[in-house]
């Protein structure tokens, strides 16, 4: 028997089944038990535990015409509906709705590319598109033209674009990077956004504003739609792509270094993200290890470093375009290293001439994003951590400005947070560039089989989030389990924010049948149930 909706009696269900069936097939909806297994979350917080959001099922459809179809049925029978486009949204929540008994709208069948604009360099993509299809596509029609991938390539250009995912090179801000959306609304209606309102325009995956309210962007990470189709802007596959290690002798020198990587990226000489992390702290030398196994002062570990050529501090550049071009901005950055840390190291990382063969192009061991850096999408992110990471995770992500001083206090806030909360601080927090003018801090919280480790570990992640929101620090993104803690931060105004996107929801959604409770956005239907 599935988990059924709120309010939905099994009889119910049965017949909104058999409607579901009788425009997508049989085949294609999903109402057992062993089928909703498949849709559950793989990395869930809550295993064996009655908590569990499991879903009722899940339907299949293959055409915008049929997504119609099944949003006016679900209307009629009131049942929610969580669409996903590849449903590979590990570590913030797989596949799984936020509330049992919502049917999984998988739309992994729609995956056509629809258009390549090679001038203009975009795409027009369906949802169930995934990054290794994207990128197999590009290859055999002969573009040049590179889509920015997400670490695992089984994923979507959409759902990872709507979940304000991201990448290694130039375009790896995902949403930011779209433009133009097809949606069908919570009524049936089929809508379209920016210049894609105006039929047939060609300006639709070219200017992302349209005419009047930009609205866009608040389909991503909501509930107020279903995308059918995206416009997405692809990076032009450039001569060369080089990167270089550099890193700073002492762990005081990280305020001037991020300050200037932040100014370099201001100044658009930076164009693509880079990870902080601290090679001393991660230092395979043995006696470096040994030294930071047994808590060594910062002292002792950077005259040890010192002796070895080992930074504090340090990251990988990517540099993309004309070798003479890439050579240049490598060498103002390096000038401006050294002006701001006098001790700056560096060190030549990989080099690559475009085109490369996939199939055989480097790669490198002590560099995880290699090949998702220049625009091949691979599963290499599942080889980090080996079996430690099994079961799983969920990541803690708050955001912080991209200043020295910023990451510095955070580094105090968390490193204590963590030790209050009777947990072992992460030995050196570093972050990750991927929104311009931000840093991304990333805590890795490991899920487990076991409902009193999961309990624990769910107090501490609020706590954390309590933590980052008393700093004033909020995150980028959540699994379902945390999204109604994450959102009842935002409290300006008397949570003002949820009051508008409650608003919307009612207007737009008015029986909450799309995604209840995604972002901690509930409708009328169950804002007292849940909320
Ligand atoms: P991935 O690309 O990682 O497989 P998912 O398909 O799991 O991503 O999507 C991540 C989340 O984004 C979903 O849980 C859902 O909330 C939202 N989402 C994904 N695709 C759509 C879509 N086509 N329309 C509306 N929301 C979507």
């Amino acid at each position: 028997m599935p988990v059924l909706p709120p309010g939905v009696s099994a009889a119910q269900f049965d017949a909104a089944v058999a409607r579901f069936q009788s425009v997508v097939g049989n085949d294609w909806v999903f109402p057992t038990d062993a089928d909703a297994n498949l849709y559950r979350d793989a990395y869930t917080p809550f295993a064996n535990e009655d908590e569990e959001y499991i879903p009722s099922g899940g339907i299949g459809p293959a055409s915008v015409e049929e997504v119609q179809e099944i949003v006016q049925i679900a209307n009629e029978f009131r049942i929610p509906l969580w669409p996903v486009s590849t449903g590979r949204n590990l570590g913030y929540g797989g596949a799984a709705p936020r509330m049992s008994g919502t049917m999984v709208l998988d739309l992994k069948r729609m995956n056509r590319v629809l258009e390549v604009d090679d001038t203009l360099a975009y795409a027009i993509v369906e949802p169930g598109v995934s990054y290794f299809e994207m990128f197999r596509y590009l290859r055999e029609n002969g573009h040049r033209l590179w889509v920015d991938c997400a670490d695992p390539g089984w994923g979507s250009v959409i759902g990872n674009a709507l979940e304000h995912g991201v990448g290694h090179s130039p375009h790896r801000d995902h949403f930011d990077s779209h433009c133009g959306m097809e949606l069908v609304l919570a009524n049936g209606e089929l809508m379209r956004t920016g210049m894609g309102a105006l039929p047939d325009s060609p300006s639709w995956a070219t200017f992302k504003y349209g005419f009047g309210p930009h609205i866009s962007p608040m389909f991503g990470q909501s509930n107020f739609g279903i995308v059918t189709k995206m416009g997405m802007w692809l990076m032009p596959e450039p001569e060369a792509s080089r990167n270089y290690l550099v890193s700073v002798p002492r762990d005081a020198d990280l305020v001037p270094f991020v300050d200037t990587l932040s100014d370099l990226a201001n100044r658009d000489v930076l164009h693509s993200s880079w990870s902080l992390g601290s090679p001393l702290m991660q230092s395979q030398v043995p006696e470096i290890r040994e030294l930071v196994q047994a808590n060594a002062s910062t002292e002792i570990l950077e005259a040890a470093g010192a002796g070895a050529n080992v930074g504090y501090w340090g990251t990988r550049l990517r540099f993309y375009g004309a070798p003479e071009v890439i050579e240049a901005q490598w060498a103002y950055a390096q000038r401006r290293f050294l002006e701001a840390v006098p001790g700056a190291m560096f060190e030549d990382g990989y080099a690559y001439t475009f085109p490369v063969d996939p199939d055989t192009v480097e790669e490198p061991a002590d560099d995880l994003f290699a090949r998702a850096a220049i625009g091949i999408p691979n599963m290499a992110i599942f080889t980090f951590g080996g079996a430690a990471r099994r079961p799983g995770h969920i990541f803690f992500s708050p955001i912080i400005p991209m200043s020295g001083r910023e990451l510095v206090r955070a580094q105090g806030v968390f490193t204590q947070a963590y030790r209050d909360l009777g947990m072992n601080p992460p030995a050196a927090i570093g972050g990750w560039s991927w929104y311009k003018r931000n840093l991304v801090l990333l805590f890795n919280m490991p899920v487990s089989r076991d409902p009193e480790e999961n309990r624990q570990m769910r107090a501490n992640y609020r706590a954390l989030v309590r933590v980052a929101a008393e700093n004033g620090w909020g995150e980028y993104r959540t699994a379902p389990a945390f999204m109604d803690d994450i959102m009842a931060e935002l409290s300006f105004g008397d949570n003002a924010l949820r009051r508008f996107h409650e608003t919307v929801k009612d207007a737009v959604d008015p029986n909450s049948i799309l995604a209840p409770g995604k972002s901690g956005i509930w409708g009328q239907r169950y804002r007292r149930v849940q909320g």
